[in-house]
């Protein structure tokens, strides 16, 4: 009895340990977890494996707008729209506050890139129904390659944030998958 539900606390603190009590997604720590497996596997077999870090757009005007609790509702929204979307071993991920990241074995940066755009245009199309009306919500995200981009959990993060604030940067709801290239002709 005791040993039973001794085991059965010690699954449920792990999972609270590598989980977001808002969403129910996993947290970073699992997400490095997680890497450190898929790396050994992607060098092994020599399998793609991406990374996409997302970022909500101007979430904190919908917390000036509506209040806080409609911006968790926001977060939890963007999550489910999100999840439904992927497979069962791509890793959806919060990092914290309004930043996540999917890893996803098995994918090339095109791949990710053409995934990460419908799940943009899937959540432009769900809007959250918020006081009668439709909140419409976007995202920016950046997408970084296992190998052309590094191969540790900290440069491709560096990679998908670098792009993640060129799209912010461009006009938002949109994904980029490469650095914008030198402007060498402006030189010329
Ligand atoms: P941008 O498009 O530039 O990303 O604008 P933004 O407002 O999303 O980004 P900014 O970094 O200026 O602000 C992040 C906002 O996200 C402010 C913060 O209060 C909100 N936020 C972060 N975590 C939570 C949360 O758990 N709940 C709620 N309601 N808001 C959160
Ligand atoms: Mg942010
Ligand atoms: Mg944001």
């Amino acid at each position: 009895m005791y040993e039973h539900s001794h085991l059965r606390n010690e699954q449920r603190l792990t999972a609270q340990a590598t989980s977001d009590a808002l969403t129910g997604l996993p947290n970073r720590l699992k997400l490095a977890d997680v890497f450190e497996r898929e790396r050994a596997h992607a060098l092994r077999n020599g399998t793609p494996l991406a990374l996409v870090f997302i970022d909500i757009d101007h979430l904190k005007q919908i917390n000036d707008r509506f209040g806080h609790d409609v911006g968790d509702h926001a977060l939890a929204h963007f999550a489910t729209v999100l999840a439904q979307r992927l497979r069962s071993n791509d890793l959806f991920c919060r990092l914290g506050g309004e930043e996540f990241a999917i890893l996803l074995p098995g994918s090339t940066a095109a791949q990710a890139y053409a995934i990460a755009d419908s799940l943009r245009e899937r959540l432009a199309a769900a809007p959250l129904p918020v006081e009668g009306d439709a909140l419409c919500m976007t995202l920016s995200a950046g997408v970084a390659g296992f190998g052309a981009d590094g191969q540790s959990l900290h440069e491709l993060m560096q990679a998908a944030d670098r792009r993640t604030y060129a799209a912010k940067r461009a006009r938002r709801n949109q994904v980029i998958a490469r650095d914008d290239k030198p402007q060498a002709t402006a030189q010329a």
